[in-house]
């Protein structure tokens, strides 16, 4: 009897043993980053987990004490440091320097920008972009395009001067603005972009269009229409909180028929000049004379059709206090051609060194906004709009970031705005901007805690796109000379 229990047993004994000798894991072609702090945009710290990369998605996820490694694996040490999903840089120009643009997709790579919101250029300009991050997914940013800002009959943009470059097309007509939109559809833009010169007919059938073809419809608020009616006909998102003060003012309605006398244009203006003139007699005006129950109204109505919030409140702080015209500023600019920096730099002596005191108060009044909307719930996304005021492609993003903390939402919060906020933004929140087994790796591994500091997102030890692992020394040797 006790020699036919013992047999059994001893078996059982060697089996065990057995099993602990292999029981380590081994993951064939694929890579794992081991006892690292995840940060998921929604979850939160995770600590200590071991991170499994296969092919361009996150396979799997353990906790570090669970499981053993086979040293067959290619393993990244990645104690002490922490993980995040790639970043968004949710408001671009590749066309506004076009001599820059191709060393943009580097610049935002290089500073863990993995995607980008391209919110305006000429259609033929920015598609080779989109098409070449679609062929390269592993060494260039993920490319949205809008495509050209749609404006009305005196286009914005039009190329008249280095500061407006052509970034627009002019839509002399409400059918002129459905057959180039239609065209824009046909080239398979990711959204589109409304301007402020748009009249209201014309952006009424621009918001159906876009709608009709499920497309995503940003802009500025055009000055012949308030945000209230933009939103309601199916403006998705607005862009630097574009003329939103003129919805919220007290004298609301004398402001907006001093517009839409204005905008007749009786004078034949340049579209840019028309659209400086009425920023100057009204904003500074506006934001004066705040209406509180009126600002209200509109925040409930952005707040109850989501409509989303690029705020660019580091471009605001740029031109407001000069920042360009300071060394630390410019300490950057060995990060981009020689050739833009020696134009950049003429561009720059060539402005006062004075701070802009109505851009300060604007600045102020924007901070002050964001944090109000924060508080409704309206939800935000991380844009620069780079390389407009100077800002590096990549580097500005994180400024941006810093800015949005001030203004009120947690670290957390801020980095949701350029991650899971911008995946939802189109859609694909159910397989990019998470640290989740099955999700794009699209990741950025960082030396210092970002819930800590926001700050600390600059402390950028390897980025990962599309499973692609490139550690510093390779990421430094992206940047342009
Ligand atoms: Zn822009």
């Amino acid at each position: 009897m006790k020699k036919t229990t013992f047999l059994p047993i001893l078996v059982i004994l060697v089996l065990i043993l057995q099993s602990c000798e292999d029981n380590t894991l081994y993951f064939e072609d694929a890579y794992v980053i081991e006892n690292v702090n995840i940060i998921d945009p929604l979850d939160g710290i995770l600590e200590q987990q071991t991170v499994v990369i296969k092919k361009n998605k996150i396979h799997q996820i353990y906790t570090t004490a669970e499981i053993r490694l086979s040293p067959k694996n290619t393993i990244y040490d990645g104690s002490n440091q922490y993980l995040i999903p790639g970043l968004w840089d949710a408001h671009i120009h590749f066309a506004f320097e076009t001599l820059l643009g191709e060393y943009m997709p580097d610049l935002f790579l290089s500073n863990g920008v993995t995607s980008v919101r391209d919110t305006g250029g000429p259609i033929d300009f920015v598609l080779p972009f989109k098409k070449y991050s679609l062929e390269n997914p592993t060494t260039a940013p993920r490319v949205m395009i809008a495509g050209p800002l749609i404006d009305g009959k005196h286009n914005v943009y039009d190329g008249s001067s280095p500061s407006f470059p052509l970034l627009s097309i002019q839509n002399s007509s409400v059918s002129v603005l459905q057959k180039q939109v239609q065209e824009l559809i046909d080239k398979k833009v990711d959204f589109l972009k409304a301007y402020e010169m748009l009249s209201p007919e014309q952006f009424k059938l621009l918001a159906q269009m876009a709608q009709a073809n499920n497309l995503k419809l940003t802009g500025h608020i055009p000055l012949s229409m308030d945000v209230i009616t933009a939103t309601n006909l199916g403006l998705n998102s607005m862009e630097h909180l574009r003329n939103l003060e003129l919805s919220m003012a007290e004298d609301f309605e004398d402001l907006f028929s001093e517009r839409r006398f204005a905008l007749k244009n009786k004078n034949n203006m340049s579209g840019s000049k028309l659209r400086s003139t009425l920023h100057q007699r009204q904003r500074m005006k506006a934001i004066a004379n705040i209406d509180s129950a009126r600002q209200n109204q509109v925040l409930n109505t952005l707040a109850i059709n989501k409509t989303w919030q690029i705020p660019t409140l580091e471009l605001y702080q740029t031109f407001a206090n000069k920042k360009y015209k300071s060394k630390s500023f410019q300490s950057y600019f060995y990060l981009i051609p020689q050739k833009i920096r020696s134009k950049w730099m003429e561009q720059i002596n060539s402005t006062s060194d004075k701070p802009d005191q109505k851009m300060i108060q604007y600045t102020q009044w924007s901070r002050n906004m964001v944090n109000q909307m924060h508080e409704k719930k309206i939800p935000f996304m991380a844009g620069t709009d780079t390389p407009i005021g100077f800002l590096i492609p990549g580097k500005s993003l994180h400024d941006e970031l810093i800015q949005l903390s001030l203004s009120g939402l947690s670290h957390l919060e801020a980095l949701k705005t350029a991650t899971y906020h911008p995946a939802k933004y189109f859609g694909l929140e159910n397989n990019l901007g998470r640290i989740k087994e099955g999700y794009e790796a699209d990741l950025v591994l960082l030396e210092k805690n970002p819930l800590e500091s926001i700050k600390n997102t600059q402390s950028i030890s390897a980025v990962i796109k599309a499973g692609h692992f490139m550690n510093r020394t390779y990421l430094d040797s992206l940047q342009a000379k």
